[in-house]
């Protein structure tokens, strides 16, 4: 991969803000409660071993990544906290995971059984930690009957080879103001625990969502995804307890100006036309970085101006109205402030039809991100 470092395209990322948001939430926390740091995607696009970091100054006590590989990336990085995996990883890799203490996610019997091999051949002294997903009405992964997770919790104590560290479950709508579907979660969640013979270390449910306006049932360790980065996760549904500060921006510089004469046209398919003389910059981006096609029509800023993005987003440039002539060389903003003016990425997200999660984490390699 290539990081255009020697152009003037870059995500600004703000670590006093992931550090604000991490420590009001462990604030808010009941004591004693865990708060693992929600680092897959490359910590949301934020990056992840910069996440990571700041994420244990402010008082996260470990992580959750989505793939092994991620997980692999902090133990290399030097994190000895505990890393939990998310997702179901593959169990021929069961023992790499216990030589490495990172815990993995379970979510059926059959899991255990296929994954001893590999723990008794490549981590005989150290055995796997597992927390067992519980699917409690988000249809992903993990147990669906209380009755099979009773009978894996019986396998996996009686076996050497796995140490029962954790046992959890996923909502799939803790983010609205409608909680009836969040009730019927917790009460299947209370139909699992009911059968359980005894508690491991960690019980956990909480995403930011569950977290940030759930807060009776964390249990004893949040996952704390997408308001550590300072976004909302319900978009603009509920408001946050507290001020969730974003930690990303997104600028550029202007790298051409021209006058475009009226009647010329901007990008491919000629789909913009200036009815009088403009002027126009062009913008070193494009969705070869992440900022999606379909963000043709939003605007950006130049010195506190919202300038409307003109003609067909290229690969690797875009064009954008100006007010008057600027020179190159101007900073432009795609998200964050500018004189007072603001766009955010739900702004982002709106026009272009998604959620802030999707264009976090959809910045490509290409755009170098820099530390605040
Ligand atoms: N827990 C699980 C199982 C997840 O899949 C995720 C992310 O999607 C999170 C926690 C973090 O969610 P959020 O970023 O909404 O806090």
């Amino acid at each position: 991969t290539t990081i255009g470092t020697h152009r003037p395209t870059q995500l600004v990322i703000d670590q006093a803000a992931i550090y604000h948001n991490i420590a009001t939430e462990k604030a808010r926390l009941a004591k004693g409660t865990d708060l693992f740091m929600v680092v897959k995607a490359n910590g949301y696009g934020h990056g992840i071993t910069q996440v990571a970091t700041t994420a244990v100054k402010a008082g996260a006590t470990g992580f959750c990544v989505a793939i092994l590989d991620e997980a692999l990336t902090l133990r290399a990085a030097g994190f000895n906290q505990p890393i939990l995996v998310l997702g179901i990883t593959e169990p021929q890799y069961a023992g790499l995971m216990a030589q490495k203490h990172i815990s993995a996610t379970v979510g059926s019997q059959d899991w255990l059984e296929a994954a001893t091999t590999s723990i008794e051949t490549v981590s005989p002294d150290q055995p796997l930690n597992v927390h067992l997903g519980l699917d409690t009405g988000m249809g992903r992964i993990g147990f669906q009957e209380p009755e099979a997770l009773a009978a894996a919790v019986t396998a996996l104590t009686a076996s050497p080879a796995f140490n029962f560290e954790g046992i959890f479950t996923h909502f799939s709508k803790a983010d609205s103001a409608d909680t009836a579907y969040f009730e019927k979660q917790i009460s299947r969640w209370q139909a699992f625990m009911a059968v359980l013979p005894e508690r491991p270390r960690y019980v956990h449910v909480s995403n930011s969502a569950t977290s940030l306006w759930h807060d009776a049932c964390n249990g004893n360790m949040i996952r704390f995804g997408v308001a550590g980065y300072g976004l909302n996760p319900s978009g603009t549904e509920l408001t946050a307890p507290f001020e969730l500060q974003p930690a990303m921006r997104l600028e550029t510089k202007i790298v051409f100006v021209k006058q475009l004469k009226a009647g010329n046209s901007v990008s491919y398919g000629a789909t913009y036309t200036a009815q009088q003389d403009e002027w126009v910059a062009t913008l070193p981006i494009g969705y070869a970085d992440g900022y999606e096609r379909r963000l043709q029509g939003f605007h950006v800023l130049v010195d506190g101006h919202y300038c409307e993005i003109i003609g067909r987003i290229c690969m690797d440039q875009m064009m954008v109205r100006l007010p008057h002539e600027y020179p190159t060389g101007t900073t432009v903003t795609l998200v964050g402030n500018d004189h007072g003016a603001t766009i955010t990425l739900q702004d982002v997200a709106d026009y272009c039809g998604t959620i802030h999660y999707e264009l976090a984490c959809g910045f490509t390699t290409r755009v170098p991100r820099v530390y605040l």
